[in-house]
């Protein structure tokens, strides 16, 4: 029987115009990584998204790659936002990084806790990323626009679901603009996400975190790294595919081209695509979504 999907819909529709797109990157630790890196942005930058970002590793080791990289972005002519997390940072090395971010006119930032490396002794003096958004503000006031991580299935951290909650509202409390989310393959799971953060008075865009799927032994390790949950009937497709790379492959797109397609016909304000440095899969689920 061909019966038609039933299309939910979030309280607050995003008109498409206003609708954000984005393409996360990681910084190259190659100068054949960082040629890689130009190519696939100029692949991407056709698709004409609204930013580029960067990631930042933990502890400020990334820290000179990221802000090259941006740097490189921008002198390409594209809009270009660096993560930073605070996980082991000083308030000075923070401060130092912030001043050289403004320094080079840089004013939208992703702002993190990260992850400490397992066996890292030194926390730092920041806990958790609500501190980070305050800081940033008490130092740099409405400078830059602030990016924050969000978790719809919840940060595999979190004592419970109600508390994560809370500490996502600490973090728009203390003066992040908009959120990004956490990949999922569950859209159910961003939408009552969003109708709770709703409930509680936040009205932040959350742009939905996308990832789409290259290999299955890769995203089967990120997603136990983070928390993501690979539904049981993908995990056991994928699995079932086994080195069969073209059809991995195609059901990722296939599966992952339907979830963002729900999440837009239901009003979601954007995506933004974790793309590995690569432009093909992303440029797939693009043209097939006809954006
Ligand atoms: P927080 O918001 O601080 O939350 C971390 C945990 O602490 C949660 O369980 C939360 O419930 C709890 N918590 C928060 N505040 C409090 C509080 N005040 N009191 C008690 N508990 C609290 N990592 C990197 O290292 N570099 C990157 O570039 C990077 N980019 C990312 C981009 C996106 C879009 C996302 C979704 C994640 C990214 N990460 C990155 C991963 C991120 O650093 C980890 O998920 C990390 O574990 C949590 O970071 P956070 O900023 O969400 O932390």
């Amino acid at each position: 029987m061909n019966t038609p999907r039933p299309t939910r819909h979030l309280s607050r529709l995003t008109p498409d115009a206003s609708r954000s797109f984005s393409f996360e990157f990681f910084p190259p630790n190659t100068p054949e990584g960082m040629d890689k890196l130009a190519q696939t942005a100029k692949q991407l930058a056709q698709l004409n998204p609204k930013f580029f970002s960067v990631t930042y590793g933990a502890g400020g080791s990334t820290r000179e790659r990221t802000l090259r990289a941006v740097l490189d972005l921008r002198a390409a002519g594209y809009a270009a936002a660096p993560h930073i997390s605070c996980i082991g940072s000083s308030r000075e090395e923070i401060r130092g990084i912030l001043q050289g971010y403004r320094e080079q006119g840089i004013r939208h930032l992703v702002a993190l806790r990260g992850d400490l490396p397992s066996g890292t002794a030194t926390a730092g003096e920041f806990q958790y990323a609500n501190e980070l958004v305050a800081f940033i503000r008490k130092e740099f006031g409405d400078h830059f626009h602030i990016e924050v991580a969000a978790y719809p299935e919840y940060h595999p951290q979190a004592k419970s679901a109600r508390d994560d909650l809370l500490n996502f509202r600490r973090k728009v409390e203390a003066g992040a603009n908009s959120a990004i989310t956490q990949y999922f393959y569950n859209a159910d799971c961003y939408f009552h996400f969003v109708d709770e953060c709703e409930a509680m008075g936040l009205s932040l865009p959350i742009v939905p975190g996308i990832m789409p799927i290259g290999k299955f032994s890769q995203l089967a390790r990120f997603s136990d790294a983070c928390g993501a949950e690979i539904p049981r009937w993908m995990r056991r497709k994928l699995e079932g595919y086994g080195d069969d790379s073209d059809s991995i492959r195609a059901f990722g797109l296939d599966v992952v081209t339907r979830l963002c397609d729900d999440l837009l016909a239901a009003g979601a304000p954007g995506l933004h695509f974790y793309t590995m440095n690569q432009a093909g899969l992303t440029s797939t689920i693009w043209q097939r979504l006809g954006l």
